[in-house]
């Protein structure tokens, strides 16, 4: 996996699923966006399925509300830990079939 390289092709922010927030991940996203914690988490994010912290919301498309289809994410420089360890940190059963990073490292 060491040669792994993400191809951008924007699956893993379009799939359906929870963007977890850790606390300390809630004041950096929102100096990264100018906004106060508040505006912030009352416009981005909603409570997790669990009721156990923060999630972000997703846009109507169903992808993540960061996420703009042919420019990526908006808040690359500041995202979540759960977004950068994608797919080297985790991965769903079906990461090798849908992200694009992981099909061109498939022996042909
Ligand atoms: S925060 Fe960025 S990297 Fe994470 S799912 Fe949203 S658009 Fe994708
Ligand atoms: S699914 Fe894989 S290749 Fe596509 S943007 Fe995400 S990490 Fe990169």
């Amino acid at each position: 996996m060491r040669d792994f390289r993400c191809l951008h092709c924007g699956h893993c922010c379009r799939m359906p699923g929870a963007v977890w927030l850790k606390d300390e991940e809630i004041p950096q996203i929102a100096e990264g966006l100018g906004l106060s914690v508040h505006d912030f988490t009352d416009q981005y994010t909603r409570l997790a399925p669990n009721r156990r912290g923060l999630v972000l919301i997703d846009a109507p498309s169903g992808a993540c509300v960061f996420f703009e289809e042919g420019r990526g994410c908006q808040i690359q420089a500041f995202k979540p830990k759960q977004c950068s360890g994608f797919p080297l940190e985790w991965r769903n059963a079906d990461s090798h079939l849908t992200c694009a990073g992981l099909i061109a490292l498939r022996p042909t």
